[in-house]
């Protein structure tokens, strides 16, 4: 499983739903997690983070976001060679579900249907964990 010490980047336009996944996270003993409420912000976010102390680990994102989507933002992750196997689970509703594919063609790691409970993020992480270690870097 993802040490303790791993940093999250919780990407969701409404701040009630990075509040849930931050505490479902802090349940978990995760606490060093950086925020952002659009595909944009998390892409600097992330950016900035990879170049310093603690760069991120994983990261949780919804998929419907204004500015930039989800999807755009595992796109332009993906998109660099560097970044193809940072963990990236993306939150879809259940309408959004068809269009999962289209991020499974994407590289994305897992994705979770909302609403969750924390067992099932416990075990998404633990099974996103598993496919990563076992690539080589
Ligand atoms: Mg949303």
């Amino acid at each position: 499983m993802f040490p303790p010490e791993t940093v999250f980047l919780v990407v969701d336009d409404m701040p009630t739903m990075r509040e849930l996944v931050k505490a479902q996270l802090n349940s978990l003993g995760y606490f060093e997690i950086l925020e952002a409420e659009d595909g944009e912000k998390a892409l600097n976010k992330f950016l900035e983070a990879q170049n310093g102390a603690k760069p991120v680990g994983v990261i949780i994102s919804d998929w419907n976001m204004p500015h930039v989507s989800g999807l755009d933002f595992l796109k332009q992750i993906r998109g660099n060679p560097q970044f193809q196997n940072i963990p990236f689970i993306l939150l879809t509703s259940e309408s959004e579900k068809e269009q999962v594919t289209e991020a499974v063609i994407n590289g994305v790691s897992q994705y979770i249907v909302k609403p969750f409970q924390p067992k099932t993020l416990e075990e998404k992480l633990r099974f996103v964990w598993l496919k990563h270690s076992k690539k080589p870097k």
